[in-house]
């Protein structure tokens, strides 16, 4: 007995030992993936009711040359810890000015909106702003067509240093959207003080109506909240044709999800015309 005993802690401490290792591959790799070109941007399809196109979120994508593509539900945690996610977060950032300033030539385009995720760690700098404002400049991209999706994990600690970096962001014309609404903590506490556009129902809460009755009963209770907020409501990983009714009977104006479009490196294949 003590023999197997041994064994399995040793081979847990292996096991340890390998998860470890593989974060600090994954960290150090990491930091050349920029320069090395392994990272692009995905873009997923956002439309009205009608099912037209009204914009797009942009995803990020690192392609390592062995071990093919990374999550970023996987690699984002850990750029957060190391830091990287600071020249990560600019380059999505340039990346989409460009693709606005691409899609402005064109009249079939040039309305769309970019939605980008923007981690609290890039957001509580205190230099975010500047950097936002002189990016646009340099670009030439259009404020307007630009929105930051913001999660709740960001309202903790200095809740008014957060607003008011909202509201510069706002003053230089980029709008605001509250990311996988309703899977924080104390959303209520602190949502009618931030200045918001638009409210994104996380995919849980859609998967949620697929069970009549209880389980969208929270949904949508967050839906109608949005709207007397006079924000904009958008359900995020609408799959179905089921779902897709039953969130516009809710009120929901703008979906995103496989139904409509997968994220795609290849944008313009959702144009129109
Ligand atoms: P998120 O912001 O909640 O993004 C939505 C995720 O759901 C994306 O996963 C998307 O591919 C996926 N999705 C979209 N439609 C559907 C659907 O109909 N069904 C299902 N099952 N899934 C759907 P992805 O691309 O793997 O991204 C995961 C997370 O990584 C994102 O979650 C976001 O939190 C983070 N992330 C992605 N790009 C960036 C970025 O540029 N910066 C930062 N800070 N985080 C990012
Ligand atoms: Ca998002
Ligand atoms: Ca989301
Ligand atoms: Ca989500």
């Amino acid at each position: 007995a003590k023999r197997s005993g041994d064994t399995a802690i040793s081979f847990f401490d292996r096991k340890m030992e390998s998860a470890v290792k593989e974060r600090l591959q994954l960290s150090q790799a990491l930091n050349h993936a920029i320069e090395r070109h392994q990272l692009s941007l995905a873009m997923q399809p956002q439309v009205n009711k009608y099912q037209q196109l009204i914009g797009f979120e942009a995803l990020l994508r690192w392609n390592h040359p062995e071990l093919g593509e990374i999550s970023p539900a996987d690699f984002i945690p850990i750029a957060e810890t190391t830091g990287a996610i600071l020249s990560i977060g600019d380059w999505v950032l340039e990346k989409s000015c460009e693709t606005l300033v691409r899609w402005a030539t064109n009249s079939s385009s040039k309305h769309l909106k970019l939605s980008l995720n923007v981690s609290p760690i890039q957001f509580r700098r205190g230099d975010f702003v500047p950097r936002v404002e002189q990016l646009l400049k340099r670009t030439g991209a259009n404020p307007k067509n630009l929105r930051f999706e913001l999660t709740e994990s960001l309202m903790v600690g200095d809740i008014n240093f957060i607003v008011r970096q909202m509201n510069s962001l706002r003053q230089l014309g980029v709008s605001m959207s509250l990311d996988d609404f309703g899977t924080g903590y104390a959303s209520l506490a602190y949502l009618t003080q931030l200045p918001l556009d638009e409210l994104k129902i996380d995919r849980a809460f859609v998967q949620d109506l697929d069970q009549r009755g209880k389980g969208e009963l929270l949904t949508e209770t967050l839906i109608s909240l949005g709207r007397s907020m006079n924000l904009a409501v958008i359900a995020e990983g609408v799959e179905t044709d089921k779902q897709f009714e039953r969130l516009q009977e809710l009120g929901c104006e703008f979906f995103q999800g496989y139904l409509f479009g997968r994220p795609s490196v290849d944008a313009e294949r959702y144009f129109n015309d």
